[in-house]
């Protein structure tokens, strides 16, 4: 049986993310929340890059349709620059 990759975090483009690895992330897993969709992994200071995809290991958006009990359920992630940091782009209510 084929492993779905549910809540992996496959493409950004916060391209001045420490973890963005051409366009993809390298941050060993994701955490989303606080008070809108932010990629709390965000950051431009020297990190050890991963080689797997990360998961989102946990989200705080309860009123994204993807979110299942704080766990992303979205088949693919894809974050993207939001005013000096970076944003869940697959973020939805609907
Ligand atoms: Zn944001």
């Amino acid at each position: 049986m084929a492993k779905v990759l549910e809540g992996h975090v496959l493409t950004c483009s916060a391209l001045d993310c420490s973890y963005n690895d051409e366009r993809c992330c390298s941050a060993p897993n994701v955490e989303v929340g606080s008070d809108h969709p932010k990629c709390d992994m965000y950051t431009t200071a020297p990190v050890e890059r991963s080689s797997i995809e990360p998961m989102i290991s946990g989200c705080a958006i309860s009123e994204c349709a993807f979110n299942t009990s704080d766990d992303c359920r979205a088949a693919a992630v894809t974050m993207m620059p939001h005013s000096g940091h970076a944003d869940c782009g697959t973020f939805r209510t609907a």
